[in-house]
């Protein structure tokens, strides 16, 4: 049994003072008491629940900032998307690993506690399956497990290049899969029993819905399903055109979405989707910063929330690894549209930043299917203790919205992932980590 004693902590939508938690040898949190002297425990100032990062294509941290000088055409998504490709291309086991690792070691250093791989480099650069068809996967489960963030791998089916059925090209064959190969790609999987595992078809793009309905029928049960939609207008077009819908309003149609669906982005809703998909339990993955770096809209996050939408945070193309950062690029982009203050989650009274925090936190687990995202009897023990910069002179229980709001840089004193503590990586690894990183991308870049 392991005991934590917060200063301060924040369970469940309040703020509570000199709080001691038991957690069990599962990791699962067994007591909270309040109000209680420090006994024998683990000593924290702030205690919050770890945040998950619901959206993550790892090789892409390697391409975070190279992206940034302008074109003599007209840069956006589809063009960001080339570049990616050309990257990608020359990507071997090796280098996703090393690219992984180092991004994992840095989610845990801001706060993350567990991370969504939605991962679709599958194939070697002329699009043959590797010997162990399973390789990229391991070594995606290799570099959490370097890290000790918890792991949620969701392989990716991909089977067209766009609406209509359109043949893959040549870059998209190192992700072509059908559905039995990504149900063989689970099965092989099985063996890693500390990696949780669900299925993405990627978009309605790369997959339709007879497809989707069939690979979600033989997924197992209660699997964590994650799908891209609604990111940009032109995919909206072209979806209504070849179909004569939008694409939510096709996946709400001919797949049904409920509490085990993560819908990535669905930036451009029309009013009759965002109720449904709020209704519908399915949690919208936001990546705030890759969508304002790729150009892609806001999200109707104001109106979703008011309808009751379940929502939590990724960092995609990992061109910010803070969760903290992402909640205030998320609040400020609706205060930037409806020009008004102190918009998210209709909960007056609280602060913004505690408000946004559980409730991503909260998404973020159900998304990532785990029994976590709150400090609460029977959730995992997936925490972190924070602390901020120059924070002598603030009661700990104003930490979170100085560093979401107050420009404070926030620091991770403590992590625990499943109730083990990890408090980063020790320094002789995360050094190696960074090491061999920075190998790869001279290599990568030379
Ligand atoms: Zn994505």
């Amino acid at each position: 049994m392991r005991t934590i004693h917060a200063a301060v902590a924040r369970l469940p939508g309040r703020w509570a003072r000199d709080v001691h938690i038991g957690i069990d040898a599962g990791g699962g949190i067994v007591s909270i008491d309040e109000g209680v002297a420090s006994r024998d425990a683990e000593r924290v100032a702030c205690l919050l629940p770890g945040m998950t990062n619901l959206h993550s294509h790892a090789f892409q941290r390697a391409l975070a900032g190279l992206t940034e000088v302008a074109s003599a055409g007209d840069d956006d998504f589809w063009s960001w998307r080339e570049w990616m490709y050309r990257f990608m291309a020359r990507l071997t086991p090796d280098d996703v690993e090393a690219i992984a690792a180092q991004l994992y070691v840095e989610n845990l250093r801001h706060g993350y506690t567990s991370i969504v791989e939605f991962h679709y480099l599958h194939k070697d650069p002329a699009g043959r399956p590797y010997a162990n068809p399973a390789e990229m996967s391991e070594r995606i489960v290799a570099a959490a497990r370097a890290g000790g963030i918890a792991l949620t791998l969701v392989p990716v089916l991909y089977s067209h290049g766009g609406f209509g059925h359109r043949p893959l090209n040549e870059p998209q064959r190192r992700f072509a899969t059908d559905v039995d190969e990504v149900l063989r790609l689970l099965e092989r999987l099985q063996r890693h029993g500390d990696v949780r595992l669900g299925v993405a078809p990627h978009s309605l793009r790369a997959a339709e819905p007879a497809q989707i309905r069939a690979l979600v029928a033989a997924a197992p049960a209660g699997a964590p399903l994650h799908i891209h939609a609604a990111e940009q207008t032109r995919e909206v077009e072209e979806c209504f055109a070849a179909t004569g819908r939008r694409p939510l309003r096709l996946l709400l149609d001919e797949v049904g979405l409920d509490t085990r669906w993560c819908v990535v982005h669905a930036t451009h809703l029309a009013d009759d989707e965002l109720r449904h998909l709020a209704a519908s339990g399915a949690v919208a993955g936001l990546c705030p910063s890759t969508e304002a770096d790729l150009g892609d809209g806001v999200f109707r996050f104001v109106e979703f929330t008011a309808a009751g939408g379940r929502f939590g945070i990724g960092g995609d193309a990992h061109v910010c690894r803070s969760p903290f950062e992402e909640l205030r690029l998320l609040e400020y982009s609706q205060r930037l549209t409806h020009r008004r203050r102190n918009l998210a989650l209709h909960a007056p009274g609280v602060a913004i930043a505690d408000a946004l925090w559980d409730a991503a936190a909260r998404g973020g687990a159900q998304a990532a299917g785990r029994n976590a995202g709150a400090i609460e009897v029977g959730r995992r023990a997936d925490l972190i203790a924070m602390s901020i910069e120059g924070a002598d002179a603030h009661d700990p229980q104003r930490w979170l919205s100085l560093a979401v709001f107050g420009g404070a840089h926030a620091v991770i004193e403590r992590t625990w992932v499943g109730g083990h503590s990890i408090s980063g990586v020790d320094a002789a690894s995360a050094q190696s980590i960074a090491d061999r990183y920075a190998q790869t991308i001279r290599r990568l870049t030379a």
